[in-house]
C-alpha cells in the first residue's frame, strides 16, 4: 500500500478510515519528530460531492477554534493537487471502538471516567454553540500516556455544526447512535446526548442498545422506538442507571436536559479527576492542614471534606499501582482526620463522656461545689441530666465557662477550651503553665483547666498530616504528570527515534 508524500512529514502507518477520509500516523522531519495524525481527504472524492467540501470546511473551521484537552487538537492543515490534509494531536490509544472490542464490556468505574472527559468536551462546545451530530465510539479517540491512562478526546467534526436557534433538519450521524428525532428530520442540540447514552450503554454492555443484523431491523427498531432493555444481569449503580436511562428517553422533551447532566450526581463533573482538581484538592488540603495545626478545627473540616472529595476521584482514576497506593495511603490519613476532626467536634460518646467528666471531677477544687443538673457535673452527684434533648447551643446550665455549646448531651466547651491552649502551648513551644491557659478563663469562673486526656489526648497527639504534594511522590503521583505526558507525547511512548 502506497502513503501519501506530505511535505515536512513521514508517514508511516494507516490509523484508521471514516466517511470520507483515511488517517495516516506520521512523524514531522525536522525538529523533534514529533509524531501526528493526518486525516488524508482526497480532492476528487470531494469534487463532486457538495455535502463532503461542507463537511471539510465546518470540520477545519471548527477545529481551529476548538482547544480543549477533550478535543483532538488540529494543527495546521495543508494540500497538494491530489489531497487536503488535516494534521492533528497524535492520539496513540486507538479508538473507543476498538477499546470496547478488545475488552468487551468496560467497567462502570472507567466507563464514568470516559463518559466525565466526554461531558466536559460536551461542555466546552455546547459553551461554544458546537453540537458534534456524530457522536459515536469511532469518533472518541484516546490518548495513552506513558503513565498508562487513557484520555478520550471527541473528533471527527465533519458533521458538527454552529446551532442556531432553528432545529436542523438534514439526515446527518450513524444510525446506530442517532437519536429517533434525527429520522424525522426535526431535530436539535439535544441529539447528542441521546449518542452520549448511546455509548454508555455499549460501554457498559458490550453493544448498542439497537444493535441489529441488518440495517433494515436497525432503522425498523429505531422507528417504532423500541424500548431500550437493560440487559438483565446487568450490575450497575443506581446512579449509572439513572443517567443512562434519562438520556436514552426517545422523546428529546422527556429526556435529560444539557444542564440536568452536566449536574447529574453521578457524573459529578465538579470533582472528575483532571489536573485541575487535583491542584484544587492539593490546595483545600494545605489549608486544611494549616487550620487543623491552628486548632481552627471546624474550618480544617471543611477543607479537609471538600479537598477528599476531589482527592477520591484521583486516587480512583490513576492506574499505576506504585502511585495509586501512595495517594491512597494520604488519602487515608486524611480521612482519618477528618473523622477525627468529626468526631471531636460532635462531642464525646456517652461512653466517653462520662470520662471526661470524670476528668473534670477530677481536677474541679474541691471548694467549687458541683452543681445538680449541668452537664459538666451529671453522675457526679447521681443527676443523670439529659442534655441531649435540650436546644442546640443552649447555654451550659453549670455555667462553667462563659461560652457554652451543647453537643451530643455534653458539654464540650471546656474540652475545646483546653485543647485550644494546649494547642498554641505546643505551637509555642513553651512549657504548660497556668498563666497561659488561665488567660482565656473569665475571671468569675474558678481557674480549672482539664488536661487533655483519653481521646482527646490522642487527638492533640497525631503527628501533623503531611502535606499532599510533598516532594517525595510531587513529581510521581500528580496528574499534572500524566497531563504533561499526554502533552508531550512526542517524548514518551509516542516517539519515533
Ligand atoms: P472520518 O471523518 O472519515 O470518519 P475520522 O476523523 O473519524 O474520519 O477518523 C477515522 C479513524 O481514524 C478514527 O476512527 C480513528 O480510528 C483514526 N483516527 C482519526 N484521528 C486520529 C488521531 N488524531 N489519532 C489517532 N487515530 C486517529
Ligand atoms: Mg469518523
Amino acid at each position: 500500500m502506497s502513503f501519501p508524500r506530505i511535505e515536512g512529514y513521514v508517514v508511516t502507518e494507516k490509523l484508521g478510515s471514516g466517511s470520507y477520509s483515511t488517517v495516516y500516523k506520521a512523524y514531522t522531519k525536522v525538529g523533534a519528530r514529533s509524531i501526528v495524525a493526518v486525516k488524508c481527504i482526497d480532492k476528487s472524492r470531494i469534487k463532486h460531492s457538495g455535502a463532503a467540501v461542507d463537511n471539510l470546511v465546518t470540520e477545519i473551521r471548527l477545529l481551529k477554534t476548538l482547544t480543549h484537552p477533550h478535543i483532538v487538537h488540529m494543527k495546521e492543515f495543508t494540500w497538494d493537487d491530489r489531497n487536503i490534509y488535516i494534521i492533528m494531536e497524535y492520539c496513540c490509544g486507538g479508538d473507543l471502538s476498538k477499546y470496547i472490542q478488545r475488552y468487551g464490556r468496560v467497567p462502570e468505574k472507567q466507563v464514568l471516567y470516559f463518559l466525565q472527559q466526554l461531558a466536559s468536551a460536551l461542555k466546552f462546545l455546547r459553551e461554544k454553540g458546537v453540537v458534534h451530530m456524530d457522536l459515536k465510539p469511532h469518533n472518541l479517540l484516546l490518548h495513552k500516556g506513558s503513565d498508562g491512562k487513557y484520555m478520550l478526546k471527541v473528533a471527527d467534526f465533519g458533521f458538527a455544526q454552529h446551532m442556531s436557534e432553528e432545529t436542523m433538519r438534514s439526515v446527518r450521524g450513524s444510525p446506530l447512535y442517532m437519536a429517533p428525532e434525527m429520522i424525522a428530520g426535526k431535530y436539535d442540540a439535544r441529539v447528542d446526548l441521546w449518542s452520549v447514552g448511546v455509548i454508555m450503554y455499549e460501554c457498559l454492555f458490550g453493544k448498542a442498545p439497537y444493535s441489529s443484523a441488518t440495517f433494515k431491523q436497525l432503522v425498523d427498531k429505531i422507528q417504532r422506538q423500541d424500548p431500550i432493555r437493560i440487559p438483565p444481569n446487568a450490575s450497575v449503580s443506581p446512579g449509572c442507571l439513572d443517567l443512562l436511562t434519562r438520556l436514552l428517553q426517545h422523546d428529546p422533551d422527556k429526556r435529560i436536559s444539557y444542564d440536568e447532566f452536566f449536574n447529574h450526581e453521578y457524573l459529578d463533573l465538579e470533582h472528575m479527576p483532571n489536573k485541575e482538581n487535583y491542584d484544587k484538592a492539593v490546595g483545600l488540603i494545605k489549608r486544611a492542614i494549616e487550620l487543623d495545626a491552628r486548632g481552627s478545627y471546624s474550618g480544617a473540616l471543611s477543607a479537609y471534606s471538600e479537598g477528599l472529595r476531589f482527592l477520591l476521584p484521583a486516587v480512583g482514576a490513576e492506574t499505576d499501582a506504585l502511585r495509586r497506593s501512595a495517594l491512597s495511603a494520604k488519602l487515608t490519613r486524611y480521612m482519618e482526620r477528618a473523622e477525627e476532626i468529626k468526631a471531636f467536634l460532635k462531642g464525646p460518646p456517652q461512653v466517653q463522656g462520662i470520662q471526661t467528666i470524670q476528668a473534670i471531677q477530677e481536677i474541679r477544687p474541691p471548694s467549687t461545689p458541683p452543681r445538680r443538673g449541668g452537664c459538666c457535673v451529671s453522675g457526679v452527684d447521681g443527676a443523670s441530666y439529659d442534655f441531649s434533648n435540650s436546644p442546640r447551643n443552649q447555654r451550659c446550665p453549670c455555667n462553667c465557662l462563659s461560652q457554652q455549646q451543647s453537643m451530643n448531651g455534653f458539654c464540650v466547651c471546656r474540652e475545646q477550651q483546653s485543647n485550644e491552649i494546649e494547642m498554641e502551648r505546643r505551637m509555642n513551644g513553651t512549657p504548660e503553665s497556668s498563666t497561659s491557659r488561665d488567660s482565656k478563663n473569665s475571671s468569675e469562673e474558678p481557674q480549672v483547666v482539664a488536661k487533655p486526656r483519653g481521646a482527646l489526648a490522642r487527638f492533640l497527639r497525631r503527628a501533623p498530616v503531611p502535606y499532599l504534594n510533598t516532594k517525595d511522590d510531587a513529581e510521581d503521583t500528580t496528574p499534572e504528570k500524566s497531563q504533561k505526558a499526554s502533552e508531550d507525547n512526542s517524548s514518551d511512548m509516542c516517539r519515533i527515534t
